[in-house]
């Protein structure tokens, strides 16, 4: 766990989401690092960065099991805007199986987790001290305290979240007018897009995380949690609820297009 080295804040609840960005880039200059994961908020915030005419290194969190979707928006977005991307290390999906077992996702998606995405963010981390993420309030509960700037203990950086009260209508917004490339799925169902054993559409009147991990009471992959362990953030289920299925996810706050 590191400690927080000292940090003039600024009021940054009350600056937009630009202002911040240019607040962090100011602080911290190339010591600041971008992560994707081709969702909305991936978007809006290579776009954001773009038109300020910011030099942010982009780090892609590529768990190798992302839909073809998923790879193809990708695509659009390093042509459109000239990424550069650094993509961590991280074990095939043939490795994985002979080391771990095969489709470690059904027996041990905390673990599964752990190594194709907690893992190979730690070590990407390491040559930085400030984190840009797209993770918004509204997304779930687990991020309803989520702060515009905030230390992570965990990985010993500064996180920076420009969009943190931005609601999914917004995000939407933003793309359509600035005419940005996004993941088709968001139009078909998917309002939160992970990997493909771990992700399914959505139907009307449920949250938008019930198609991450549908099945189990899992809500978080972990990247965002600020201690070792927390791939393992759970629904807190109410006394008789079940412990799987999709109703374990329909009560949580209202949340919309979803974040890693
Ligand atoms: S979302 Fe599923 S497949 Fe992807 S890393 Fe986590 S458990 Fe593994």
């Amino acid at each position: 766990m590191a400690t927080a080295p000292a940090l003039q804040l600024p009021d940054v609840e009350r600056m937009t989401a630009e202002e911040s960005l240019l607040w962090a880039y100011e602080q911290f200059g190339d010591r600041l690092c971008l992560t994707c994961s081709w969702q909305k908020q991936s978007s809006v915030l290579v776009h954001m960065v773009s038109e300020l005419g910011l030099d942010i290194a982009v780090i892609e969190l590529d768990t190798q099991l992302f839909f073809k979707e998923t790879y193809e928006t990708r695509e659009r977005l390093v042509e459109r805007y000239g990424l550069n991307l650094i993509q961590p290390h991280v074990l095939t999906v043939a490795e994985q199986h002979a080391r771990e077992g095969p489709n470690l996702w059904e027996r041990d998606p905390d673990r599964c987790c752990h190594i194709r995405k907690v893992e190979p963010l730690e070590r990407a981390l390491g040559p930085y001290d400030a984190w840009i993420s797209g993770i918004r309030r509204e997304q779930a509960l687990t991020r309803k305290d989520a702060q515009r700037v905030e230390w992570s203990e965990r990985y010993g950086v500064w996180k920076i979240q420009p969009l943190v009260d931005w609601d999914a209508k917004r995000v939407q917004a933003y793309i359509v007018v600035n005419e940005i490339p996004y993941n088709p799925l968001h139009d078909v169902g998917y309002p939160s897009i992970g990997c493909i054993p771990c992700t399914r559409p959505v139907v009307r009147g449920e949250d938008e995380r019930a198609g991450r991990w549908a099945g189990a009471d899992k809500i978080e992959c972990g990247i965002h949690a600020d201690s070792p362990g927390g791939e393992s953030a759970r629904h807190e289920r109410e006394p008789g609820e079940s412990t799987l299925g999709t109703s374990a996810k329909t009560n949580q706050s209202p949340t919309q297009s979803g974040g890693a």
